[in-house]
């Protein structure tokens, strides 16, 4: 499967992810069979439409392929399209179905030791101490231009406020923002364009279900195992990380609770900001860091009333002057 892939493509630069072709029907780099195609309806597993199949053979561009409890909409031929839920518990994982030029399927998962199972961050290193870092495999190579959705938002925000609490994620991340004494030469770079009616094309199970071609962040119900979820939709580039096309985001506002300034009263909230930036990280193409490393920005699972996320940690800066 990776074989056929070029530089710059899922194969090389998914460094947080393990290529697997599992299921027996995939001989890597070899044509000579052909996947089976999945049945006509219904939603398909990795095993319904495995790596090597053909989605133009098998009519399976839109259809839903699910992977241990995460989702995607298969995408046309030439689109890579990525889940990362950020979670409470540690309990999912990244998903990212890439569908080649000519068709064909792959898949990516995000490793096993990639995995949160959230220790005491007490016991990992600190923030500024810590180098480590994953990145995507895509990049934003020019302006992120984002919209606010219309509806519901976090923590029961004016949109404005919302607006400012999403800015600031943002550019935490275009701005590599830390207290570790590194200077800024990260040139990603973001702009706020305004509100829209489009919504994030995320559906109640956090599942990428549509790309409309507008990046918006909004809220709503993706089901009790994620506090937020980003979708990224990108293509291949020669040499080069894939080039993102569109990042959606939406914050669990269903069966979480959000705050844009924990108190010491705080017991369950989520520090909005802090999730706004580790979902710009995934924006601009991070990865998360793996376990033993929770006091990144990029740690898998986030700490409710914990403001720390709001800036980088080494690791989150080191991956993005990898990429920009
Ligand atoms: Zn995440």
């Amino acid at each position: 499967m990776a074989g056929r892939r070029g530089p710059g493509t899922l194969g090389r630069a998914l460094t947080a992810f393990a290529l697997t072709a599992s299921l027996a029907v995939v001989c890597t780099g070899e044509a000579a069979r052909t996947p089976a195609c999945p049945p006509a309806r219904g939603e398909l597993t990795v095993a319904d439409l495995p790596a090597g199949s053909s989605v133009r053979d098998c009519r399976a561009v839109g259809r839903l392929v699910t992977h241990d409890g995460a989702g995607l909409a298969v995408p046309e031929p030439g689109i890579t399209v990525s889940v990362d839920a950020l979670t409470a518990d540690g309990s999912a994982h990244g998903f990212t179905v890439a569908v080649a030029a000519d068709g064909t399927v792959s898949y990516a998962y995000e490793a096993d030791h990639a995995r949160a199972r959230p220790r005491r961050r007490a016991d990992a290193p600190a923030s500024c101490a810590d180098g480590a870092y994953s990145t995507a495999g895509r990049k934003e190579y020019g302006t992120y231009e984002w919209f606010l959705g219309d509806g519901p938002l976090p923590a029961h925000l004016s949109r404005a406020e919302a607006r400012h609490a999403f800015e600031a994620g943002v550019a935490a991340i275009t701005a590599s923002r830390n207290d570790c004494g590194y200077d800024d030469t990260v040139t990603a770079r973001a702009r706020y364009l305004s509100t829209t009616s489009h919504e994030a094309g995320i559906d109640r199970e956090a599942r990428c279900v549509r790309r409309d071609g507008l990046s918006v962040w909004d809220a709503g119900d993706i089901g009790p195992g994620a506090v937020a979820t980003t979708c990224s939709w990108s293509r291949p580039v020669p040499d080069g990380p894939d080039e993102l096309l569109e990042a959606d985001v939406r914050f669990n506002t269903h069966d979480y609770a959000f705050t844009d300034h924990p108190s010491d009263a705080c017991t369950h909230a989520y520090d909005l900001r802090s999730v706004a930036t580790h979902e710009a990280g995934h924006v601009f193409g991070l990865a998360h860091a793996g376990q033993g490393h929770e006091n990144l920005t990029m740690y898998a699972s986030s700490f409710a009333c914990s403001t720390a996320a709001r800036t980088l940690g080494k690791g989150d800066v080191l991956g993005l002057r990898s990429l920009y």
